[in-house]
């Protein structure tokens, strides 16, 4: 699970890591009050930041730095009417329906810092860069030497001592190194305590020096965090961030009936039960020179009903041009799938071709159902076993 920014500072803040002050809004209007509000405080600077589940703002166009509530204002309609596209989003963009409305900064030195978990070393990891500003993918491929990782203690955690030798690494002196300190142990603490898969400042920055602070201050002023969806449950204030008008309207209701439902880009929809069954189903179908639409696993169990949404989901996409059905029928049972088929025929109607192989429990009284109902779901085709049904489903789109 993703949050937006503003979540992300709200997190660090409780956590206490530094993070100028900040509003979120939703309209022109309400920016413009913000940045008022903000400069009759005292502020000189403020930035307008794009609230979506992506990065790449700054050089899209979608983080703006503003000395006047008139080039706020401005900003903020540019924002809120204009799809953000950047190197993360694909080419047709994100529409932007918040704005975080924020402090801004002087800048002396940006620096990268996340935590994310180290899938081949098998430990949470601590990833540190005084190239920062810039996305980390770059400073990967041009400067490899620049990144450094410090892997976590199980039970530990990150300890002091990484810290600080880290804190010395990246270059920090005086009274910034203990800043920087604080904030990598308390990042790592909130990472764990959240269940967060990735909590990453990008930029942490360094202000020029200050009357409070000589040395300059450290502070976060980008924040992005993605959060163990399995671990939610037990996380309800997370769980409470999540904002479904970033997702796709699609696996977002596949989700509400238990199925595990992500969109692809080709032509042949599966229905397919058991996340194995599913990848053997997509394997298949591309050695047999087609392109799954989607990977739809129904489950073990899962009941006509969601059976039934299954295929609303698929046919909803216009790019499905045929259906392949490859059910193994464990748990759940054929006739009930072949009665979903039913029920979706009637609700929705295939308009393209669908294929369906059932195996298992109740296959005989599965086959005995879908035979009665041919004539009402002419596209309709049954298959004799895996491979006939990927070389049916294939022909089909061809
Ligand atoms: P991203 O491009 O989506 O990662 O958005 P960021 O929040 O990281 O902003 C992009 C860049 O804008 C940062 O790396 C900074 O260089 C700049 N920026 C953002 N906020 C401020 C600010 O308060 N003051 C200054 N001077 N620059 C800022
Ligand atoms: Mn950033």
């Amino acid at each position: 699970m993703k949050v937006h920014e503003y979540q992300a500072r709200e997190l660090l803040a409780e956590a206490g890591v530094p993070v100028p002050h900040g509003e979120m809004v939703q309209t022109v209007d309400a920016a413009t009050a913000a940045v008022e509000k903000l400069f009759s405080a005292g502020a000189s600077l403020a930035v307008i930041k794009a609230q979506v589940h992506a990065g790449g703002r700054g050089k899209a166009g979608f983080v703006k730095l503003v000395k006047t509530v008139e080039e706020a204002t401005e900003a903020a309609k540019f924002m809120l009417s204009n799809k953000m596209v950047s190197k993360q989003t694909g080419p047709d963009g994100l529409e932007v329906k918040r704005l975080l409305i924020a402090d801004g900064v002087d800048i002396a030195k940006e620096y990268y810092l996340a935590l994310t978990v180290d899938r081949a070393k098998n430990t949470n990891t601590l990833i540190a860069s005084a190239e920062g500003g810039v996305e980390i993918e770059t400073v990967a491929e041009k400067n490899p030497d620049a990144i450094h990782k410090v892997p976590l203690h199980p039970i530990r955690g990150l300890e002091a001592y990484q810290a600080r030798e880290l804190a010395f690494k990246l270059g920090f002196t005086g009274k910034q190194i203990n800043q920087a300190v604080t904030i990598m142990l308390r990042l790592a603490k909130l990472f764990l305590e959240s269940d967060a898969s990735l909590a990453e400042i990008n930029p942490l920055i360094v202000t020029p020096p200050t009357d409070d602070y000589p040395d300059g201050q450290v502070l976060a002023i980008d924040a992005k965090f993605n959060f163990d969806d399995n671990a939610m449950f037990r996380r309800k204030k997370i769980a409470a961030m999540f904002d479904p008008a970033e997702e796709n309207p699609a696996e977002l209701r596949a989700n509400e009936f238990g199925l595990s439902y992500v969109a692809l880009d080709g032509s042949i929809g599966c229905l397919v039960n058991g996340a194995g069954l599913a990848m053997s189903t997509m394997d298949i179908i591309k050695l047999h020179g087609g392109e799954p639409a989607n990977f739809l696993d129904v489950g073990g169990s899962a009941s006509e009903e969601a059976v039934t949404e299954a295929f609303r989901i698929i046919l909803s996409d216009d790019k499905v041009q045929g259906v392949l059905v490859n059910i193994f029928g464990g748990i759940v049972q054929c006739d009930n799938i072949a009665r979903a088929i039913i029920a979706a025929a009637k609700e929705v109607g295939f308009k393209v071709p669908l294929v369906v192989r059932l195996e298992g429990t109740n296959v005989i009284a599965a086959r005995k159902i879908l035979e009665e109902a041919m004539a009402d779901i002419p596209t309709m085709v049954a298959a004799e076993d895996f491979t006939d049904a990927a070389v049916k489903v294939c022909a089909a789109v061809a």
